[in-house]
């Protein structure tokens, strides 16, 4: 498996590949990977010719006040799990390449990125969409493959996809859970012992929310209610507990068919994001 560390380097070999007809998938990453990545790595794998793999903590897309110095980087122990999949390629390209000193093109979507983690983190998903529109320009997929743990990124990438006319399919894949229900996240490296532990009540409030709401409960205030009250009982800070429409990310207040529970919880100094369709 080949490292790719420059742009130019990146887009000559996805030339290459496409020019021998070969379909490229790709699966946007901030490394430190876990069961939830290599799940994305193995259906692109499966689904095309080539994978790339790419690996940048994108500091455009942190606060001032957030973890991006601490987020942990693992290249090599990567690397070698990338491998186990049959991954293709790693594009790890270097921050000072990426941004220059006069870096000023930024990517927004209007809307969808108002609510949940846009309301959170203001300037987090230009961070985003604007890392991941140079790496499908460095990297050229057909498709590429984005988890639904980061719900709100799907979505906002899904439309500016279809409205800037990127000729790329996205492709969602379900949650990966630790076999207690704690959502996957390179983030819970930080949480010790104890808060792991008691982190498995944000996926029991979710479920406790589905449970709530096919028992006939359809006020979004109740369930929201009940979520936040067990997450303060185990002595966490609620972020968020909200109830939106799946596609414009607004709060629905009366739940009808569908809708998606998305939460936000300070475990410690540790942020922690999970979500579940309620239908
Ligand atoms: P990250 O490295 O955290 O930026 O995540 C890279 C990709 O992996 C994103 O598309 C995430 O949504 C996805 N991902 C992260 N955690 C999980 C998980 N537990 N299950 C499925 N996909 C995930």
């Amino acid at each position: 498996m080949k490292i790719i560390r420059k742009i130019k380097s990146m887009q000559k070999l996805s030339d290459a590949l496409r020019a021998e007809g070969k379909t490229i998938g790709f699966v946007p990453t901030m490394g430190a990977f876990h069961d939830g990545h290599l799940s994305l790595m193995q259906r692109s794998v499966k689904d095309c010719d080539a994978t790339v793999v790419s690996i940048f903590v994108n500091k455009l897309q942190f606060g001032p006040t957030e973890d991006f110095n601490k987020y942990p980087r693992q290249l090599e122990k990567d690397r070698k799990m990338a491998e186990t999949v049959g991954v293709d390629y790693i594009f790890a390209p270097e921050h000072d390449e990426f941004y220059s000193d006069s870096f000023s093109s930024f990517v927004k979507v209007y809307g969808v990125t108002e609510n949940l983690c846009g309301a959170s983190r203001p300037g987090h998903f230009i961070g985003v969409l604007t890392v991941v529109t140079k790496l499908f320009h460095a990297v050229k997929p057909h498709k590429a493959f984005f988890g639904e743990k980061d719900f709100q990124q799907l979505v906002v990438i899904k439309k500016m996809v279809k409205e800037l006319n990127f000729d790329i399919e996205i492709v969602g894949s379900k949650i990966f859970r630790e076999k207690n229900g704690l959502a996957m996240s390179s983030r819970n490296e930080y949480l010790s012992a104890d808060e792991r532990n008691k982190a498995t009540i944000i996926y029991s409030c979710l479920k406790d929310a589905k449970r709530l709401f096919h028992s006939g409960e359809k006020s979004s205030l109740k369930i929201i209610k009940n979520a936040v009250n067990l997450i303060n009982a185990q002595g966490f800070e609620v972020d968020y507990v909200k109830i939106v429409d799946m596609d414009t990310l607004k709060d629905v207040k009366k739940i009808e068919t569908v809708a998606l529970m998305a939460v936000a919880v300070k475990v410690g100094r540790t942020r922690l994001i999970d979500n579940i369709v309620l239908k």
